[in-house]
Parts: C-alpha cells; sequence; structure tokens
C-alpha cells in the first residue's frame, strides 16, 4: 500500500485517448482505420484507446483507464492497489456504493465495471474515496463470470460510424460488433454482506501517501 496516491485504475492526466478513426467494416462491425493486434480483447472485441502513462501526470479521479479496469477485472485484483483481490471460502470481495434500493436483491444478478478490493484497501478506500463515504457495502461474491463489456454503441452512418449511446452487452450479442468498450462486466452471483467492521480492524493505521 505504500506509495499509493490514486487508485490502480483510475486515469492519469496525461493518459488521454489517442487520435484514432473508426470505420465501418462491412458487415463486421466497427474498427479503427489503423487497427493493431492489441486493439482487441481475446473475445474480438473492440476497446478504447487511452495512452499508458500510469503514474505520469496528476489523478483524475472518477476516470477510470479502460485498460487497468479490463486487467483488474480479468484477473481479479484489487482495484486500488492491484494486488490479488481478497478470497475465501466465502467468494471474493467487493467494495461498492450502497445501492440496495435497485432492487431486492441487490447486488445479486449485478452487471458490475468495478473490479474487486483486497481487505487493507478497505479501510483505505471508505477514508478517501468519496464516492463511499455517503454509504457504502462490502460483501463476497461465489461466482462473478466474465459476463461481457460497457462501451459505446456505434451504427452506420453516411460519413462513418456515429456513437448512438452508452450500452451494456453480452458477449454473445449480435451488437457487440458495434461497440468500443470501456469496461469489463462481470456478473455477480452468490453475494453475500460482509460487515464492514470486519474488514476495517487492524487497518485503520493504514496511510495514504
Ligand atoms: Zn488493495
Amino acid at each position: 500500500m505504500n506509495g499509493v496516491i490514486a487508485p490502480y485504475i483510475t486515469t492519469w492526466s496525461v493518459e488521454q485517448e489517442l487520435p484514432s478513426r473508426l470505420v465501418e467494416r462491412p458487415g463486421c462491425g466497427v474498427g479503427y482505420a489503423d487497427e493493431l493486434l492489441g486493439d482487441r480483447d481475446a473475445r474480438g472485441v473492440l476497446w478504447q484507446r487511452p495512452a499508458v502513462r500510469h503514474g505520469v501526470g496528476k489523478p483524475e479521479f472518477g476516470k477510470v483507464h479502460p485498460l487497468r479496469q479490463r486487467r483488474a477485472m480479468r484477473r481479479l485484483l484489487c482495484q486500488v492497489c492491484a494486488g490479488p483481490a481478497d478470497q475465501n471460502d466465502g467468494g471474493v470481495l467487493w467494495l461498492l456504493r450502497d445501492h440496495r434500493g435497485d432492487w431486492p436483491e441487490w447486488p445479486e444478478g449485478m452487471a458490475c465495471t468495478e473490479p474487486p478490493v483486497c481487505a487493507p484497501c478497505v479501510a483505505l478506500s471508505l477514508r478517501l474515496c468519496p464516492a463511499l463515504c455517503c454509504g457504502a457495502v462490502a460483501f463476497r461474491v461465489r461466482a462473478s463470470e466474465v459476463a461481457g463489456v460497457r462501451g459505446a454503441l456505434y451504427r452506420s452512418g453516411r460519413f462513418g460510424p456515429v456513437a448512438v449511446r452508452d450500452v451494456n452487452l453480452a458477449y454473445d450479442d449480435q451488437d457487440i460488433r458495434w461497440v468500443v468498450a470501456s469496461a469489463l462486466i462481470r456478473e455477480l452471483r452468490g453475494c453475500t454482506f460482509v460487515p464492514l467492521a470486519e474488514l476495517t480492524e487492524g487497518h485503520a493505521a493504514v496511510q495514504l501517501r
């Protein structure tokens, strides 16, 4: 934890999206005019092209870096320190804003774009993350299958692809060929709440530097 000044998945000020021209691939959706192998994930989905200069400039809190989000989510790494997320028999640990009012079994079945956390980062996040200070919950997840992506949906336009709206799409959705992804989604199943006090005891002295 020492030396962490912003969560791992946070975008830094010099990590702007690289200028890229989107083109329509007849019958195949969207692609980059100068597309490279690394522009798509293993399932063939096109991703945003942010610069990767982690730690350079200033952190832009609240803005998530697509490729670090994808890495943390895919490998179940802590979104704060990038170490392994906490895991026990109850499942992998997540810390999110409390949205229990959204539906009765929340977060069961949730399409989640926030990577999990490790236990030492829970106390730190609660103290320093503005989004969590107004009510956060921790829970363990037994099954969190990689289900799809969040991204911008495009459609065919006269002068090239036109962005329509942001969507969550499953990997088996045909429209996914028309998406430029910005986040990987896991579907959360088998969720059990964990009292925050259980996680923060002994970690209260961790300092952000
Ligand atoms: Zn951590």
